[in-house]
């Protein structure tokens, strides 16, 4: 006798309850929307070690597509990147007062370079420390001095103790 009225009922009937459960779902989300995301943080805090090592294991395991991805990033953004680069020495140079320490000079920033005062804690070259993220590369820029190259030359011949002690002639 065709499709019987209860099935017909039940058909519609299941249709409509999931998008009723989709409807209650999506208001139970927005409205606990809070609480749900302080769930998903306490669950990332308790599996953080596994997480992490899973993730580390997967990078180990796929480098040459990890540099394959971060090659065609660079190539497609050089541009964006140098920006990024060139505008964290200008900071750094306005941080520094835009004058070299010694000299007291105003220079334009490609002028200036940055002196480790104490060579045992330099953990790294500020010229090659741009592409950082800003807080590493000013924590590493405090222990320097901001000079102009003429200056940073000298100061590197005064360590030397007015010596020629390096085979190149300075
Ligand atoms: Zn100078």
């Amino acid at each position: 006798m065709g499709i019987t009225p209860s099935v017909k009922t039940g058909v519609r009937h299941t249709e409509e309850y999931k998008q009723e459960k989709k409807d209650y779902q999506k208001a139970y989300r927005i409205k606990n929307k809070e609480a749900i995301e302080e769930r998903r943080k306490a669950r990332y805090l308790e599996k953080r070690d596994i997480i992490l090592a899973r993730t580390q294991a997967w990078r180990d395991n796929n480098r040459d597509r990890l540099k394959e991805y971060n090659d065609k990033y660079k190539a497609k953004n050089r541009e964006a990147i140098l920006e990024r680069e060139r505008g964290h020495k200008l900071k750094l140079v306005q941080c520094f007062g835009n004058k070299c320490e010694d000299c007291l000079e105003g220079f334009h920033p490609a002028v200036y370079e940055f002196h480790h005062r104490i060579p045992k804690f330099k953990t790294g070259t500020i010229s090659k420390m741009y592409k950082l993220p800003w807080k590493e590369l000013y924590k590493e820029a405090l222990k320097t001095d901001m000079l102009c190259r003429n200056c940073h030359c000298y100061r590197h011949i005064e360590m030397r103790g007015h010596k020629h002690e390096s085979k190149t002639i300075d």
